[in-house]
């Protein structure tokens, strides 16, 4: 079969979906994209830590770094009670936000075969064909599906059952403008990743870019919380409308006990980790869950990203993960020889990554969630892919 002969669909047009969408136009395959937000994702523009993976597309496509990204040259380690420093290391990473990357990408492919308002529900495939319907009563053909509709995957669950496991704990989000926090709270956070450490669970904060170039860079942070899975974790994800949900709740749905709960805990913060939480003006919630699979080629359906593995955040590299599940693929319909034999090999490779990367994340999480043993510097919290994985050999 000649790679590029298939019409491929990709199912969710996020950071995945769209690096698979724009590496596979590149090597002359015909893709459409479909989507299940009504309009162009405006997400909640959290902070995403950049990996070369995450940003090798746009990289490759003229973009430059300093655009989409602000620097930083220390990790620092403090206990977020009392204040006291445990260590600092040099550390330079670029901080970027998901609305940032996501925007990039989704302009360089456009809109024209960016399909809004498409939420897959249901699929099925024979030998030559995979149909997909869709929640508005559309349906589509493709010779291939690529299913990059996140962690909490559809096309996952229809193909294998399988839900994202809860790793026993939630994180809050929130982000604040300039003039938000005062200046010397901006200060302490600037130019750095800082872990706020606790005996049960750990906060981040670091700076994001503006909202849209030009814009004044915000503080973005996130709390860690275990959370008991049954009644305590069920109230915290109940909405004001009484909906459990799954995954996150956002902040005009938060039950005002949850939000009463996160200001009088916040409020026992040293000082500046105390002002990130209470002045927050839209803070959300977010359940941390893993999932695994042990195939991501069925038939003609192809799992990528966190639709595939999906990896609690602490290595700042589920982004990462994800675009490169999407370029690597892309490079196989793009080679030439034989698409199985270069799925298999594909398949083999991504999944050593994606497990690899999951067992580091579980390990950082178990330590990081139960006040473990947490030495400023350890390899074994280096952000990043793990390396040592071989290259997809096509
Ligand atoms: C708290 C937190 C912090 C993180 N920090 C970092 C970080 O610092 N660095 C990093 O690299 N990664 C980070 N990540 C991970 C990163 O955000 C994800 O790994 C990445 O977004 C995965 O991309 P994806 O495209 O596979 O899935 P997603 O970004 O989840 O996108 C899935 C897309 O599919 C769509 N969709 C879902 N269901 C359907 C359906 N039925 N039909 C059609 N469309 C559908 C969704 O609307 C969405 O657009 C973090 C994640 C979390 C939760």
């Amino acid at each position: 079969m000649s790679p590029t002969s298939g019409r491929v669909a990709i199912v969710g047009g996020s950071i995945a979906g769209l690096t698979a969408a724009l590496s596979l136009r590149d090597a002359g395959v015909e893709v459409d994209v479909y989507e299940r937000s009504p309009q162009p994702l405006s997400g909640y523009g959290t902070g995403i830590v950049v990996q070369p993976e995450l940003v090798r597309y746009l990289v490759e496509h003229g973009i430059d770094l300093s655009s989409l990204s602000v620097n930083s040259t220390a990790m620092a380690y403090v206990d977020a009670l009392t204040g006291n420093t445990f260590g600092s290391i040099p550390a330079e990473w670029r901080f970027t936000s998901y609305n940032t990357i996501y925007g990039a990408l989704l302009k360089l492919f456009g809109l024209e075969r960016y399909h809004n308002g498409k939420c897959l529900v249901g699929i099925d495939q024979d030998a030559d064909i995979v149909r997909m319907r869709f929640s508005d009563g559309t349906s589509s053909e493709a010779d291939w599906v690529i299913a990059a509709d996140g962690s909490s995957s559809v096309v996952r669950k229809r193909l294998l059952g399988l839900e994202p496991r809860y790793a026993g704990y939630v994180t809050w989000r929130g982000l604040l403008q300039t003039g938000e926090v005062a200046d010397d709270v901006w200060d302490y956070f600037d130019g750095k990743f800082t872990y706020g450490l606790l005996e049960d669970g750990h906060l981040i904060a670091y700076p994001i870019p503006g909202r849209d170039e030009g814009e004044p860079r915000r503080l973005n942070f996130q709390w860690y919380w275990n959370v008991t899975e049954g009644p305590e974790l069920d109230e915290l994800m109940t909405d004001t409308r009484g909906t459990r949900l799954a995954t996150s709740v956002h902040n005009k749905a938060l039950n005002p006990y949850s939000l009463d709960q996160l200001h009088t805990r916040g409020e026992k913060l040293f000082g500046p980790f105390r002002d990130l939480v209470v002045n927050a003006p839209s803070p959300f919630v977010t359940v941390v869950a893993d999932a695994t699979v042990d195939q991501m080629v069925h038939g003609r359906v192809i799992l990528i990203g966190d639709a595939a593995v999906t990896p609690r955040p602490h290595a700042a590299a589920g982004g990462a993960k994800a675009c490169d599940d999407a370029r690597t693929l892309a490079e196989v319909f793009g080679h030439g020889g034989d698409l199985r034999t270069g799925l298999q090999r594909w398949e083999s490779r991504q999944l050593q990554q994606g497990h690899a990367y999951v067992q580091k994340v579980q390990e950082m999480g178990a330590r990081l969630q139960h006040g473990g043993n947490f030495e400023p510097g350890d390899p074994a919290f280096r952000f990043g892919l793990p390396s040592g994985v071989p290259s997809a050999g096509l």
